[in-house]
């Protein structure tokens, strides 16, 4: 298998608690939109998942800086810290959001012209709700109802 010819990018980096070099896979598309370099690339890693990672990466993709930090109710004092990892589960949350969309149209093509679903509300309601979950957190860019009002 050869991983650079595919979605994902494979990287080495030192970790200071564990004392080794560990291999992540970046997606290539991971630099795409952002017009901050290095950016910050959150996610936690160990046999129990409690060491929170911040990588600091270019636009080539190259890690040029890595912080680790032992997770403990103590040490997440950082709000900006704790924003990221939000931010982190929020892209977790809005994969899985999608994958719920095309499980959402695949089950409305099925049922057409039956009657509403509990498992199809169900699904909706799980769409519409992380929706608002993502607009509390960073705000709603919708500016649309002050538009209105302009008109
Ligand atoms: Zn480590």
């Amino acid at each position: 298998m050869t991983e650079e010819e595919g979605e994902f990018i494979t990287r080495f980096f030192k970790c200071k608690i564990c004392d080794t070099h560990h291999e992540i896979k970046l997606n290539k598309k991971l630099a795409e939109g952002r017009n901050r370099f290095p950016f910050s690339h959150i996610y936690l890693h160990g046999d129990l998942k409690d060491i929170l990672t911040i990588l600091y990466i270019d636009k080539d993709l190259q890690i040029r800086g890595v912080e680790t930090e032992v997770l403990s109710r103590e040490n997440i004092v950082s709000k900006e810290h704790m924003v990221e990892v939000v931010g982190k589960l929020v892209e977790e949350i809005e994969k899985l959001r999608q994958d719920y969309n095309v499980l959402y149209d695949r089950y409305q093509a099925l049922s057409q012209g039956k009657q509403e679903s509990p498992i199809m509300n169900f699904l909706k309601e799980v769409g519409d709700g992380v929706g608002e979950f993502l607009n509390t957190l960073f705000g709603s860019k919708d500016k649309s109802q002050d538009d209105q009002k302009s008109d």
